[in-house]
This record gives C-alpha cells, structure tokens and sequence, in this order.
C-alpha cells in the first residue's frame, strides 16, 4: 500500500502510472501499434543493403567465383533488396573484375562497393561502374591506436577528401565509421556533422564487434538522427544474437538503411541476417513488407548461399528453418486448425511454404488426429476418434510414431469398426488387429516423417 499523499515509485513493479496502463493496454491489443514516441520510426520505410557479397565473404567458408556472385546477386535483386554490397575492387584483380561484371547485370538493385577511406581506393572504386560506394575507417581508440594509428584530424580531412571526390563522378557517397559503439561521442558526432555538411548521402554506425545492445543502438541513432540531416545506415554483428532486436530498434530510432547477408554470414558468426530481419519487420507491418519484397524467393535464395559456403540451415532459422511452421502439442494444433493466427506471426503461405501438425506423439490431441482423418477421407465419429488417439498416444509412449504407423492406426480402426469386428474402447481387441495387420502388410510408401500437411 502507498500511503495517501506520498509519491508513487515510477520505476518499480508496482510504480505502474496511468500513462503506462494505457500504453499497456494498448500494446496488448496490439504490440506493434504506433506510440506517440514512434515519429521518428522508419520501420515501415527501410532500405535493405545486402552485404552477403561484401561481409559475406568474410565468413570463415566464404569463396565465391564469379558464377557464384552473379546468382547471389541475381537471386537478391529478383527477391527485392534496394542495394547489393560488393567486396572492394582494390582487394584483388579478381574482386575488381568481379565487381565490373556484376555492375553490368543491369540489375533493379544498386550497386555499392565497400572501401577504406582512402583515396587509392576511392579511385579504383569509381571506375568499376557502381552506384555509390561505402567508405568506412576506424574510430575506436583500438582501432586508432592497434589498427591504423590516425587521429581524428587526420580522419576528418581523409574523409572530406574521398567523400569529395566520389561526389565529383556523380555516385552515392556514405561515410561510416568503424567500432562506433566504443567510440568517443564527441568524436563520432562532428566528424559524421562535417560529413554531413558537404553532402555524404549516409552517415553509416558499425557494431563491429557485436557488443551492443537495443538500448545503447537506439540512444546512439536517436542521438545521431538530431545532428545530421542525411540517411542513416546501421551495421550489426550478432556476437551476442543481438542483430535483429539491433537492427529493429535503430529503425524506431530513426535508421534508414539496415545492412544484412543470407543467413546472416560474416565475419565471426555474422550479421543481421536478411531472412529474421524480414520476419521481424514482417510481423511489424505483413503488408509493406509483402508489397516490397518477393518472399516466397527467401527460401531459394538461402538454399543458395548455405550450399555455397557449405552450412545447413539452422532448425531455428525464423521462415526457412524446418520446424519454423511444424506446430506439435495437442492444445496448439487444435487451435492452428481452427485459426493459423492462434500460435502463427507470420503466415506460411505468405512465404510460399505450408505448416504442418505433428500428431504422430504422445502430445498428440483428437483434433489434430480428427483433421489427418479428413484427409483420409475415413468416415469416423468424434468418440471413435478420441478412441483412436488413445491408441496413437499409447504407441507414442514407447517410439514417436512416423506418418504412416499413424495412417495404418486409423485405416485399420476404421475398417475395424465398418465391418463390426472393433467396438468402442476395446484396447486389447484393436492390439490384436493392429499386429494381425503389421504381421501380413507390406509397407505403404514412403511418409515416414510423422507430420500432416494441412491446407494453409
Ligand atoms: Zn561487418
């Protein structure tokens, strides 16, 4: 109890104030409604730059020839991303050829390639034929000190210089610093205002170590968005599994450009990967999302780059993982058939792929067995049903039950029942004709995964 007349704790458990009832109430209607706080959000106008070119190739497996490039590169441009990010031509011959080939594609997407801030580079950059190039230079006093040992004077004017330069051939320009997040503030913020002033079309913040989290990203960008005037991209490595909750809140902050790879490859464990970063804003807004990005591509386009650099793709994978849409327990699967919305944020079908209801378990329910009994097109009541999914349940209890032991426990119920020899309830009875059966069948095909598709 809070005595009459004293203040009420605003940040404790019980220090809960009328605005925030309400902005609770709210929410439970509807997490993603817009809050009086969200007029700087962009997450419902974003640009994706797809770095599985660039960053990718720093993943530990990455080696990507020619061919390979082309296919990513057209798999992502026919997916829908805004930007395609390219390994610097001044890397190797081979990169700067690369680049040139995949420039000429002619592709909906533009083309940007990623350099030092550096003038050698900056020159090879521009010749390549890209739309715009990334500079990037460290800002940490780690990387001032350990990396390349310039101080922010010598920072400041190197990137007037390049910056100028590439605005000179008439290409998109951004400036980005390296290891923002452990870099002096003072020092980030006038050397991305200086940037900004002579006309950078993005200030780019890199994570690049992976250490911070949604609050300090969402501090920095709101920070960030109060100083400049230009885009704002953001660079997320996932050291901590931060990248998605990252990338999301320096969208509410006021980010415009959100770098990702497939599968979200990279140096070390990566960055934020396109498809959780397209399920996240998905479930955000479906419609923008689905208006501005082909999603049932999602699924070809990570088979491509996993088999690329040799990985699986993750069980939890949000979308493409296998079990993403598999729903399992009893309570769950009879409220999926009656409404997919129940247990599901993002709707399968939206990404070209059906949900499946597990039932051949010892979490099974009737009406996940009574809908595997439609589709057989078995003629069963809902109490020989139950009866039935005992028996399923009983089995299950001693080895999970493949599709088709589950198929032969109800076509041999039902034909049992038709013909008279089966009554309700009867275990032992139907122990006797499931064996009698086992003992003189052959094998039915071949679905032995023990899941239903169902109609999406
Ligand atoms: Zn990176």
């Amino acid at each position: 109890m809070v005595p009459v007349g004293e203040t009420r704790p605003i940040n404790g458990v019980n220090g809960t104030s009328a605005n925030q009832v309400q902005a609770t109430q709210q929410q439970q209607r509807n997490p993603y409604a817009p809050r009086y706080a969200d007029f700087l959000s962009n997450v419902s106008n974003f640009k994706i730059i797809e770095s599985t070119l660039r960053e990718g190739e720093q993943f530990a497996n990455a080696f990507f020839d020619t061919k390979t490039k082309i296919a990513i590169a057209k798999a992502l441009d026919a997916f829908g991303v805004d930007y395609i990010e390219l390994t610097s031509p001044a890397a190797s011959e081979q990169s700067r050829l690369d680049c040139e080939a995949i420039c000429k594609l002619g592709l909906k997407a533009k083309i940007l390639t990623h350099i030092r801030c550096h003038m050698d580079d900056a020159r090879i950059a521009v010749e390549t034929g890209v739309d715009g190039v990334d500079v990037v230079i460290g800002t940490s006093s780690f990387l001032r000190e350990f990396s390349h040992g310039k101080d922010m004077n010598y920072i400041t004017k190197t990137a007037i210089e390049v910056i100028t330069f590439v605005k000179s051939k008439g290409i998109e320009v951004r400036f980005s610093s390296e290891d923002s997040f452990r870099s002096d503030l003072v020092d980030l913020l006038s050397i991305y205002q200086t940037v900004d002033k002579i006309g950078v079309n993005r200030v780019g913040i890199a994570d690049t170590v992976g250490c911070a989290n949604p609050r300090q990203v969402y501090d920095l960008v709101r920070t960030l968005r109060g100083v400049v005037g230009c885009d704002i991209e953001i660079h997320l490595h996932n050291d901590t599994g931060m990248a998605i909750a990252n990338a999301y809140t320096a969208l509410e902050a006021g980010a415009t450009h959100i770098d990702t790879s497939v599968l979200g490859i990279g140096e070390r464990v990566g960055i934020t990967p396109l498809g959780g970063l397209v399920a996240c804003l998905y479930a955000a807004n479906p419609e923008y999302v689905k208006a501005k990005y082909n999603l049932p591509m999602l699924r070809e386009i990570e088979n491509l780059v996993a088999e690329a650099v040799e990985v699986n793709i993750p069980f939890m994978n949000p979308i493409t993982g296998y079990c993403a849409f598999t729903h399992k327990a009893g309570i769950h699967a009879k409220a999926i058939l009656n409404n997919p919305s129940t247990y599901e944020i993002l709707k399968p079908e939206d990404f070209g792929l059906t949900r499946y209801v597990s039932i051949g378990h010892r979490l099974t329910g009737w009406n996940a067995v009574k809908s595997r009994v439609e589709q057989l097109r078995l003629d069963l009541t809902d109490d020989q049903i139950k009866d039935a999914t005992t028996k399923i349940k009983e089995l299950a209890d001693v080895r999970t039950q493949s599709m088709e032991d589950v198929d032969t426990v109800l076509r041999v119920y039902h034909s049992a029942v038709i013909s008279g020899e089966l009554k309700l309830g009867d275990s032992r009875g139907f122990d006797l004709l499931l064996k009698r059966h086992r003992d003189s069948s052959v094998s039915r095909g071949d679905l032995t995964n023990g899941t239903v598709p169902v109609a999406a």
